[in-house]
């Protein structure tokens, strides 16, 4: 029996052509086959690089069914690469169907790592990092992004989310009305490329200065959330005001149970909002 193949997972760059590894391009260049998200998207990569290796498409719509055969030759003994159209493979990419299937098949899988918008972003935030939380394209709609938003409001952890550039003005206003004018985000837009900027301020502002500044709202973009604040011990609520936000929270919605909570104790809304989130989330 043919002693199997290895598969590599090879990060490309997000914008800057050098960002290209070494070894990425070794590797690239050394196995009989590229399985990348959009071939003719790869073949500009490549060719600049004059990588001639064969590609093959490998996508949110075929992935399932084709990592069978890949997999096949895998273990017949070929080398293969999985790249995706930019930065790390399976990070809100394809890749994790075929990574799967071949570890299951007992296929070694090699990781050759680079450039990740989420990585790079958080590394040039100024937000905490030492431990932190990515949660991909919130849901497109409306209503679905905003129940993503309301759990995410008691998250502790520094927190990524990536957005389509139609959607970052909506989405930082409910951000905003959700999470509170005061809640620190960093905008990290068109990292590694010619325009990157990355402004961190409060929500309030922040929303303010995406509005009037339409370039602001082009290109890709993460948005990097600093945690919720951790309740002081001495802000520790009274046991009987907490009593009456539990009893409401049984009977009515976050929001209102929140409010109503607020003028029966004359405590401030949004502290009770937010205390009302950790105990439904
Ligand atoms: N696999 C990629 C990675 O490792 O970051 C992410 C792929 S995901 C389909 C594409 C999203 O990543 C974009 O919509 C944007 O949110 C983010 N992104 C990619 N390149 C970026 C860049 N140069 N600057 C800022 N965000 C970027």
């Amino acid at each position: 029996m043919a002693t199997a193949g290895t598969l590599y997972v090879v990060a490309t760059p997000i914008g800057n052509l050098q960002d290209l590894t070494p070894r990425a391009l070794e590797v690239l260049n050394a196995v009989s086959l590229i399985a990348a998200e959009d071939t003719r998207h790869s073949a500009r990569l490549l060719q600049h690089f004059g990588v001639a290796t064969p590609t093959t498409a490998c996508h949110d719509h075929n992935e399932r069914d084709k990592s069978a055969r890949l997999v096949e030759r895998l273990l017949a003994g070929e080398d293969m690469a999985l790249i995706s159209d930019a930065g790390t493979p399976l990070i809100s990419d394809p890749g994790f169907h075929l990574v799967r299937q071949a570890r299951e098949a007992g296929v070694r899988v090699r990781p050759i790592p680079g450039a990740c918008a989420l990585i790079a972003g958080l590394s040039a935030a100024g937000l905490p990092s030492d431990r932190f939380a990515f949660e991909g394209f919130l849901p497109a709609k409306a209503h679905g992004r905003r129940q993503r938003i309301q759990a995410l409001a008691a998250e502790q952890r520094t927190w990524m989310i990536y957005e389509a550039p139609h959607r970052l003005l909506e989405c930082l206003e409910d951000l905003c009305e959700l999470l509170g004018v005061e809640r620190q985000v960093v905008l990290a837009r068109e990292l590694t490329k010619t325009f990157e900027t990355i402004k961190g301020a409060p929500l309030g502002e922040l929303v303010d200065w995406v509005r009037a500044d339409a370039d602001q709202q082009r290109g890709e973009c993460v948005l990097i959330v600093e945690g919720a604040p951790q309740a002081a011990d001495e802000d520790a609520l009274d046991p009987q005001a907490e009593r009456v936000l539990d009893v409401l929270l049984e009977e009515l919605p976050v929001k209102q149970a929140a409010a109503l909570a607020a003028r029966i104790t004359g405590l401030k809304k949004n502290r009770l909002y937010q205390l009302a989130l950790t105990k439904t989330s």
